[in-house]
């Protein structure tokens, strides 16, 4: 295995218990990180930098419903099984899974119009039939079409006073049609969230300003603390702390590359690092219960709530490699943060962040066989925390049985070339 983030040290897990020899080789692991072996789980000094990959970033949401909103049908149908996979998968590393579910909330008029214009883009929604109450879905369908998180959006057609985020009227398509139909129980389970207005959902989440319009909850839209998988991990996987320059050194029958962005200069595959900048708070526990999704004032931001009463307040997108925090960033981010929850301004600040999420052309991982000796596992973009269990049964089945499961085709990591 050449990588030791959350993709490669799941594999690596999953084909130990399979009876495969297997060494997993780090870059980072030891030496190069700022937190020593052992300490992964704990927060960084602020204003210091970590090369660990992604996942010591990441937010950790399990948002298989509300990111569907981005992806291709496959990418969905994978996205699911993967969060039907977590609750076993946490059990077993005896790593906690909150399940109070996410909280999609919109602030203003304008966001409540957004909210719907992006739910209607979901791929479990078919074109509304009324004329007033919808657009079709337009060329862009299935491509990410509206700001990311962090960023703020172009100008709004107008505000729609009195809308609630949610699918517009004219149904979904029937479960069968998205080629699997635990994706398409799941996306009509997602269409079919429960819609709270402001008294509601300030009773479901007391700190939520009461300027907060409409919202609905997703409760199986959970999430996971990365840092604590990545320990549990490291507490059963054994990790060499060493760089792997060229596969051709590795003395192995068969190698898995998970390097994040590194695989781009190992095996030659189109991953370009996606920059994300993302705080980390510290609050009264309780604060929040949710995961919060918001739309505040034209700008996308989360709040992911953890039990020790850390919140992570995410993030960014931009096409870019630097490792810089920047103060629009911050600003943008916390501005959204306090608008949605005016309470977060007691809390402290205690980590700013930077992380390259591996991303491909289409946005969708490289999954499967490369040649002969080497497997990919990369390019997991805004959702390797998710894909994480079923991407390792999926190449640990595929390396011991030699059979690609038929989840696996539309994500063959030679479909650029
Ligand atoms: C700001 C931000 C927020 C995110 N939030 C979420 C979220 O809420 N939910 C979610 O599902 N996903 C989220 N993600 C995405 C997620 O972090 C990534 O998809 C995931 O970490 C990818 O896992 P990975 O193991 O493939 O890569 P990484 O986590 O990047 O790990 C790659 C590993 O490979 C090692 N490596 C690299 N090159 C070499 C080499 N040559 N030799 C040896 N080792 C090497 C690195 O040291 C690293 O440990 C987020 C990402 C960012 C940046």
């Amino acid at each position: 295995m050449v990588g030791g983030g959350i993709i490669g040290l799941s594999i690596g897990w999953r084909l130990a218990a399979r009876g495969v020899e297997v060494q997993v080789f780090d870059a980072w692991a030891a030496g190069g990180s700022v937190l020593p072996m052992g300490k992964q789980s704990e927060a960084l000094p602020m204003g210091k930098q970590s090369k660990a990959g992604a996942w010591f970033v990441a937010a950790g949401m399990l948002a298989a419903g509300n990111e569907s909103t981005w992806e291709s049908a496959a990418l969905g149908e994978l996205m699911v099984e993967s969060a039907r996979r977590w609750p076993g998968f946490a059990a077993e590393l005896g790593v906690e899974l909150p399940d109070a579910g996410t909280l999609v909330v919109a602030l203003t008029a304008d966001d409540v119009a957004e909210a719907e214009r992006e739910w209607a883009r979901r791929p479990g929604h078919r074109p509304s039939p009324d004329p007033h109450s919808g657009q079709r879905p337009g060329p862009h369908s299935g491509q990410r079409p509206g700001p990311h998180p962090g960023q703020r959006p172009g100008p709004h057609p107008g505000p729609h006073p009195g809308q609630r985020p949610g699918p517009p009227p004219g149904g979904m398509v029937a479960a069968g049609e998205l080629g699997g139909a635990a994706a398409g129980q799941r996306l009509l389970e997602v269409s079919r969230a429960k819609h709270l207005g402001p008294s509601a959902l300030r009773e479901a989440e007391p700190a939520l300003s009461p300027r907060v319009r409409a919202g609905c909850h997703l409760p199986e839209d959970r999430q996971v603390d990365p840092r604590k998988v990545v320990a549990a991990l490291r507490e059963r996987v054994l990790v060499v702390p060493e760089k792997v320059d060229d596969l051709a050194d590795l003395d192995a029958d068969q190698v898995v590359v998970a390097a994040g962005v590194g695989t781009a200069r190992l095996a030659g595959l189109p991953v370009r690092p996606v920059k994300g900048e993302l705080l980390r708070l510290r609050g009264e526990p309780g604060l929040l219960r949710h995961v919060i999704s918001g739309y505040a004032d034209g700008r996308r931001v989360y709040l992911v709530p953890r039990a020790d009463g850390e919140i992570v307040v995410g993030a960014t997108q931009d096409e870019r490699t630097d490792d810089v925090v920047t103060a629009g960033a911050v600003l943008e981010l916390l501005r959204a943060a306090t608008d949605l929850v005016p309470a977060l301004a007691d809390c402290a600040i205690t980590e700013t962040l930077v992380g390259h999420r591996p991303s491909t052309p289409d946005n969708a991982p490289l999954l499967g066989r490369l040649d002969g000796r080497t497997v990919i596992a990369s390019g997991h973009h805004r959702n390797g925390v998710l894909l994480a269990p079923v991407t390792a049964d999926l190449i640990a089945d595929l390396i011991v049985t030699g059979e690609p499961d038929p989840l696996l085709a539309p994500f063959a990591p030679g479909r650029f070339t």
